[in-house]
Parts: C-alpha cells; structure tokens; sequence
C-alpha cells in the first residue's frame, strides 16, 4: 500500500482545481456578514461537486493502460465511488449554504432562492441534476437491502442524464464556460466509450477449449484466440463476457478474472469460483462456445520493489494471481526465491493445492506452504517464522477474502513490516 499520491491523483487534482480556480476572481474574496460567506460556499462547493461528478465519470473510462497512473483500475474504481459520494455530499452543502445565505433577507428569500419560478432554467437543471443523483445513489443506501451490482451497473445511465443536467446548470450560470465544456468532454466521453463503444470494439474473442472441475463450485476455463491473442503480465485481471446461447445467467454480463496462466502460454486460463448467478452459470459453460475477453487491467506484481525477496499469501480463490505467478516460473524453469503460502479452509478447498506441490518440487527456488483454517484456525506469527524465517524481510503480496487480509495485514504490520512493502488485492469492487 503506498501511501504517496500517485501521477494520476495529481492530475485528478488539478482538473478537479480547474473551474474553481478560473472562476474565483468572480466570487470575491470570503468574509463580511455571513450571508457573503455563506454565498461563498455554496458557489465554491457547487463548482467542485460538479467538477467532482464529471472527473468520477472520467475514471470509468476503460482503457488498457490508463488504471497504470492511479495504481491500477481497483484502486481507480474506488476513486471512482469516492468522487461519486463526494460530489452528491458537496452538491447538498451547495443548495444548503445557498438558501442559508438567503435567510438573514427573509425566509421567503431562502425559498425562492431554492425553488425560484420556472422562468429560472438554470436553477431547475440544478435540481433536475440533483434529483438524478439521488435516484442513481439510492440503492446504495443499505436500507434498500443488498445491492444488485447488474442492476445498478445499469442505474448508471441516470449518472449520465446528472452529468448532463448538471453540465447544463453549470454553462448557462458560469462566466468562463471553457473548463466545463473540457470536463464534459472528458465525463460523457468516457460513459460514451464503456456504453456504447467498449462492448462492441473492446473486447477480443476467444474460445472455450475446455472447463476443468478444480473442486466442487471451482472450475477453470482454459480460452483459445480466434484471432489476435492478447499479452498480460502474471497478476493481471481482464473482464470477461461469455456469449454462449445456453448459459442460465450471465449471458454478454462482463466480469472480472484473473488470469491464471503464465504470460508466454497462448492460451488464457481463469479459475472461477461459483460466487453468484453469473459465475455459477460460468461453471457449465458449453466447450466451443465464444466469450469476450477486455484486458488486461492491473498492476499487482509490479509494484514489486525488486532487490527484496516476494512472499505471497493466497486465501480461496484467491490464489489465481498467484497461479499465474508460480506457471510463469516453472516455465522458465527459475523465479526469484519465493514462499508461497496458501491459506483454505480445508484441503478440499485448496484449488491447483497438487500443481503447486510439484511446481515446489522441481524449482528450488518456489517453496510451497498450505495452512487449513479448519483445523489450525487463524494464521499466527509462529507459524509465519517456522515455514518462512525470513518473512520480515520480504516484499509481501495478499490476495483473498476480506477477513483474511485484514487478519495478515494486522499480524504483519504488527511485526513492524511497513505498509508500503505490503501489497493486497481483494476480488470486491464494491
Ligand atoms: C480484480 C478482480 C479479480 C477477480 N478475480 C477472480 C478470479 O480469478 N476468480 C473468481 O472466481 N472470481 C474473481 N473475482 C470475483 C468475480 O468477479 C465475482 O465473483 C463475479 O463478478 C461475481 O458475479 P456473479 O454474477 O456470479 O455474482 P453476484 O451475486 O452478481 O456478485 C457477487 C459479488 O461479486 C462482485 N461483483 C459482481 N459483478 C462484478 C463486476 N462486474 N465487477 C466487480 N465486482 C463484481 C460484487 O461485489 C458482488 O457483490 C475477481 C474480482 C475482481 C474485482
């Protein structure tokens, strides 16, 4: 985890600055009665909620290389909810601190301020825009129950009629109209690219050469190139969209995977847990049929800081980057010295557990531990020292359930290993 703001988050920063900076000389300076300041506020926190909105829809944009900058497209998709919850939390302060500043005139004032005549257009495209965010966040308030990620990734089109409401408020009521014509640009091209554009020109297509049962609910599919194949690095993950006519669910939904094969094998290979509707389906998917694969997205080996030895931890379905990882070596037939730790429930729950064992047992430099939480229960320090003494020392990668990695990050950090040298990926964008 680093903790320095990235390339990306400056640039963010910047554009996020833009229309603020070009408008204040119009705002005046802060100070007076409260009325003035209050007026300050709301302007000042309309502009950045705005510039917030059209940037979190910028972020969206998916394109190969562009998650690099803000240290790969997981941590991008959080800046993404961020921006998203920070621009509807500016846009209330706005309309509040408006109406507040209106008050000390009369409280008549305060309403018209709020809701002047319709004659006011640009106020009502406000509202409009408003409205917009509310029916687009609402189902992420728990008290609507547990969010369905489909249905809410089509919810999104409502962000695009906030984003153009709100774009139009922001043009008929700004002097300087050009940096929100540029962050528009930027917003609604990005949901015009993942919309309309990406599901046609994205993707490539591959085969389905065969589904291998890896335990029960685990299968992995092995994917042939129909035409051009496409390079990853081990780590990566892209999205993947099965077109298969008989699936009972999941149907052209695209989903991310890891990529489990080496980087040098042809064909891709995904291990998939049964998690939901879409990945149960994927479990029977037909041989022969055709899937889309967009990719490769991340970044989680090469934050690598290279003069330190790597020591991975994979928790359930969780191993698959590293999978990927210990195929890369045992094809070249040497890897730098890593420790491998994988920690299941039980042996029936530890997928490729016997590929692992015997890539350990032809390179000296793979060691290969397992851990069953069954029957050792939580992971401890002692255990970490018996297996791997030198742990302190390694360069440390995590992937798996929530609870796990909280659980290692705790035990490890708690040893005095510092956070930037700990490096975890957790399979939940939400
Ligand atoms: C970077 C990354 C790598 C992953 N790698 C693997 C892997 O190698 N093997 C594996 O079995 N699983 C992997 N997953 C998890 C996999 O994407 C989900 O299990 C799958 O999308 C669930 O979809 P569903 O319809 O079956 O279940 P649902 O019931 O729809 O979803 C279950 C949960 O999965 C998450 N999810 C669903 N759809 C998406 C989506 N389109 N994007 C992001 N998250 C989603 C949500 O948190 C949701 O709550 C990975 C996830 C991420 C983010």
């Amino acid at each position: 985890m680093r903790r320095l703001p990235r390339p990306g988050d400056i640039a963010l920063m910047a554009l996020l600055l833009l229309p603020l900076a070009v408008a204040l000389p119009r705002l005046g300076g802060i100070g007076g009665p409260p009325e003035l300041w209050l007026t300050w506020i709301g302007r000042v926190t309309g502009i950045l909620g705005l510039a917030l909105m059209l940037l979190a829809a910028a972020v969206s944009l998916r394109l190969r290389g562009f998650d690099r900058p803000f240290g790969g497209l997981v941590r991008l998709w959080k800046l993404h909810h961020w921006m998203g919850f920070g621009a509807f939390i500016l846009a209330m302060v706005h309309v509040l601190a408006l109406a507040l500043a209106a008050v000390p005139a009369s409280l008549d004032a305060a309403v018209a301020t709020l809701f002047p005549s319709v004659s006011h257009g640009a106020v009502w495209l406000g509202w409009l825009s408003w409205l917009s965010m509310v029916i687009f966040l609402a189902p992420t308030f728990g008290f609507f129950g547990r969010l369905h990620y489909q249905r809410w990734k089509r919810l999104h089109l409502v962000s695009a009629a906030a984003l153009l409401l709100g774009l139009g408020h922001a043009l008929l009521l700004a002097g300087e109209t050009w940096p929100w014509w540029l962050l528009g640009i930027a917003g609604l091209g990005a949901i015009v690219w993942r919309k309309l554009l990406s599901p046609r020109l994205a993707g490539l297509p591959y085969r389905v050469a065969a589904v291998e049962p890896l335990a029960r609910g685990v299968v992995e599919l092995v994917l042939e190139p129909e035409g051009r194949r496409m390079a990853h690095e081990t780590g990566q993950f892209v999205y993947l969209s099965p077109l298969d006519e008989s699936l009972s669910a999941g149907r052209s939904e695209e989903h991310p995977y890891t990529i489990a094969s080496s980087p040098h094998d042809a064909r891709l290979r995904i291990g998939i847990k049964d998690l939901g509707d879409a990945s149960h389906a994927l479990q029977s998917v037909t041989p022969g049929s055709r899937v889309l694969i967009e990719g490769p997205y991340g970044d989680f080996f090469q934050r690598h800081s290279p003069s330190r030895k790597p020591l991975w931890f994979g928790g359930g379905i969780g191993i698959t980057p590293f999978v990927g990882g210990a195929r890369e070596m045992a094809e070249r037939g040497q890897g730098e010295e890593t420790h491998l730790f994988y920690l299941a429930n039980s042996p029936d729950r530890a997928y490729y557990q016997g590929e692992l064992e015997e890539i350990a047992e032809q390179l000296e430099s793979f060691t290969y531990t397992s851990h069953y939480y069954r029957d050792q229960g939580p992971l401890t320090e002692a255990f970490l020292r018996r297996h791997c003494p030198d742990y302190v020392e390694r360069e440390i990668y995590i992937c798996g359930p929530p609870g796990m990695n909280a659980h290692l990050q705790r035990l490890l950090t708690d040893q005095g290993i510092p956070a930037s040298r700990i490096h975890s990926e957790v399979f939940d964008f939400l």
